[in-house]
């Protein structure tokens, strides 16, 4: 894994921040990384994070990034325990989110997923919707929006992708842009990816 960190962090060359995705992946190797110097990780599931997490945040500064889908009566939790949600895709969520974000004055970074490809099996907002989307969280909700996340679909050059989700960024004055994993993170980063989540490139196959 050691070598693999490095290779990757030479690669990227400062250009994104890489978010190792730790899913699967027991305590023992996250703090392999964690004594190598590495600070941004992401997990899929609340339950999971929970039980790696609370103790690995007590004793390291780290920062915890939640990129699977969230239940919005999972919000007071992933409030209190992510540093940034990558997964915000729908109004119940956003409103679950402001609810929580007040009773604990503490407010993790958000991102909106965007559906990107389109795709029935996937989370986010249609590109379509995007626009609205982020307005009603901003207004309605008084959430502050950092950026947006996408998975590409799988069997297509994911560039085109990764550029219209540029486009839409861009277009609402947003900054940070997650997306590339493990197969596309050199695509991604060529299309402006802010924060590139590569899990089995770095831990190996899950
Ligand atoms: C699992 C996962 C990743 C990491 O995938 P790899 O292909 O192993 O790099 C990245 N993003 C999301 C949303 C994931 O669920």
């Amino acid at each position: 894994m050691k070598q693999r960190y490095l290779d990757l962090k030479t690669q990227i060359n400062n250009r994104a921040t890489l978010i190792a995705v730790s899913k699967t992946v027991d305590s023992s190797r996250i703090e392999e990384l964690i004594a190598l110097g590495h600070t941004h990780f992401g997990e899929n599931y609340v339950q999971e994070s929970l039980a790696k997490w609370v103790s690995l945040k007590e004793k390291y500064a780290v920062k915890l990034h939640m990129i699977g889908p969230l239940q919005s009566n999972k919000a007071r939790e992933a409030v209190m325990l992510y540093d940034m949600i990558q997964t915000l895709d729908r109004e119940s969520l956003a409103i679950a989110l402001a609810k929580a974000i007040e009773k604990q004055g503490k407010s993790p970074s958000l991102l909106i997923q965007v559906n990107i490809g389109e795709e029935p099996q996937k989370g986010g907002v249609l590109p379509s919707e995007a626009d609205s989307f982020i307005t009603t969280c901003q207004r309605d909700y008084g959430l502050k929006i950092e950026g947006l996340m996408c998975i590409p679909p799988a069997d297509a050059a994911a560039s085109p992708y990764f550029k219209q989700l540029k486009v839409i960024a861009e277009r609402n004055g947003l900054k940070e842009l997650s997306m590339g994993m493990s197969s596309d993170y050199i695509e991604a980063i060529n299309e402006g990816a802010t924060f590139v989540r590569v899990g089995s490139a770095l831990f190996g196959a899950r």
